[in-house]
């Protein structure tokens, strides 16, 4: 893919400033995150307004309502979003950077033109449920069961850490369906409605006292087998997509927030003094931003080499891991430096003086949980050694 910019592309980066540079400040700040009604309301609210104005959706078909951005476009638009501080995606990001891109590359043309229309309008909110309690980083070893019954499955089993369940519409859902199977081959993906008799959602609260996540348990759900993506037992593969999407281009915004966050820091260590010199005098520490920022854009080179597989094959490549490994090291880096920087305010939970103590501490407390969520990053060089890089695969722990 030819990454300079056509006098198009240009044109696709300046109204969208445009329109991002009116429309963020109108939109206003986000709700309390403690209030999840409105949260979904602010967060499908931004996503209708994108839609009105014809920018969501950018990398899907026109005919599922999408915007069929070019590559570039497609870079263009994660840059401008993150450049203008665009509300975060929020409780839409399953449905539009995962499960949404999973649908339209294995799923029926019913169940595209279902679903794929009203994620991009902010009308449906999904959630991942992929965890169990002993399925995390082991995650083929899930054991929600799903039984054959006519043209329903019947699902029986227990969800953890389902991030935005107690406000999701549907569920990505990997069950167990073939128990007699090898660990890998007896497992399917579905499409889960969260209004089915038998789910029943409990939060679990975070260190911040949070109510992001849910435990979900599920008791004879029936789930029509027309909800069934991809092949009955062939969901392992399936599930590689979602993983690849969901590590290689879903967090592409973000990466590109990372370096206006390094911008505060140094903005912040010009405004801390001692002795009558400034942080920002330090040659170390403008030493290690600086690394940081070089870091920083090799990573979104590594970004725009995912973008261009997803658009050219329609899903990224296994560098995927090497992506969020990468992002993630950085991340929790970039934040423990910003916390540092800050001495002894740096673990306050509120701003002290006109210091940012506040947001950086939370960035950081995001970063650890981000070296977790969608594959830990121990995983994640497990899969570049024995796939990337093809070394020996570890040991099967000893089964007696
Ligand atoms: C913010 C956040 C949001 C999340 N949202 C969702 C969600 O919406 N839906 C969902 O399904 N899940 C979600 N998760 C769960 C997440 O996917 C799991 O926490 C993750 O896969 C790790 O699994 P686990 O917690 O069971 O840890 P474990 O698998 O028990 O791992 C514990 C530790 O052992 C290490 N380890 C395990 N196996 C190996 C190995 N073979 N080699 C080296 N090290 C190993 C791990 O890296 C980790 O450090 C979320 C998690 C977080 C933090």
């Amino acid at each position: 893919m030819d990454l300079r910019t056509t006098p198009e592309e240009q044109k696709f980066r300046d109204d969208l400033a445009a329109w991002l540079a009116s429309e963020v400040p109108a939109y206003g700040p986000p709700p309390s995150t403690h209030d999840w009604d409105a949260r979904r309301a602010y967060d499908t609210g931004w996503q209708r307004k994108l839609f009105e104005a014809g920018y969501a959706g950018i990398n899907w078909p026109k005919e599922y309502g999408g915007l069929d951005a070019s590559g570039v476009e497609q870079l263009i638009y994660f840059e401008e979003i993150a450049k203008a501080n665009a509300p975060y995606i929020g409780v839409n990001f399953v449905g539009m950077l995962h499960g949404g891109p999973t649908i339209m590359v294995e799923g029926t043309e019913a169940q595209k033109a279902a679903h794929i229309p009203r994620i991009i309008s902010g009308e449906e909110v999904w959630c991942q449920g992929f965890s169990e309690p002993v399925a995390g980083s082991d995650l083929a070893n899930l054991q929600t069961r799903a039984e054959r019954d006519g043209d329903h499955y019947v699902v029986n089993g227990h969800k953890i850490w389902t991030s935005f369940a107690h406000v999701a519409d549907y569920c990505e859902m990997l069950v167990r369906t073939d128990p007699d199977s090898s660990k890998h081959g007896g497992i399917s993906w579905l499409i889960m409605p969260m209004d089915l008799d038998g789910i029943d959602i409990r939060p679990l609260p975070t260190l911040e006292g949070e109510g992001e996540f849910s435990e979900v348990f599920l008791e004879d759900v029936r789930i029509p087998v027309s909800n069934l993506v991809g092949k009955e037992n062939d969901g392992w593969r399936v599930t590689n997509v979602t993983l690849r999407f969901e590590r290689g281009t879903a967090f592409a915004s973000d990466m590109i927030q990372l370096q206006a966050f390094v911008a505060k820091m140094v903005e912040t260590a010009k405004k801390i003094t001692s002795d009558g010199a400034t942080a920002w005098d330090d040659k170390a520490l403008r030493r290690e931003i600086g690394h940081l920022s070089g870091e920083l854009e090799s990573l979104w080179a590594m970004v725009k080499l995912s973008v261009c597989e997803a658009k050219e094959t329609g899903v990224p490549g296994v560098g995927a891991s090497a992506v969020k490994l990468y992002y993630t090291d950085i991340f929790q880096r970039t934040t423990e430096l910003a916390v540092r920087l800050l001495g002894r305010a740096g673990i306050s939970r509120s701003d002290v003086m006109d210091l940012p103590a506040q947001h950086f501490f939370a960035r950081h407390f995001n970063a650890i949980s981000t070296a977790i969520a969608a594959g830990t990053s121990q995983i994640q060089k497990n899969i570049i050694g024995e796939r990337i890089l093809g070394q020996v695969k570890e040991p099967k722990p000893n089964p007696a």
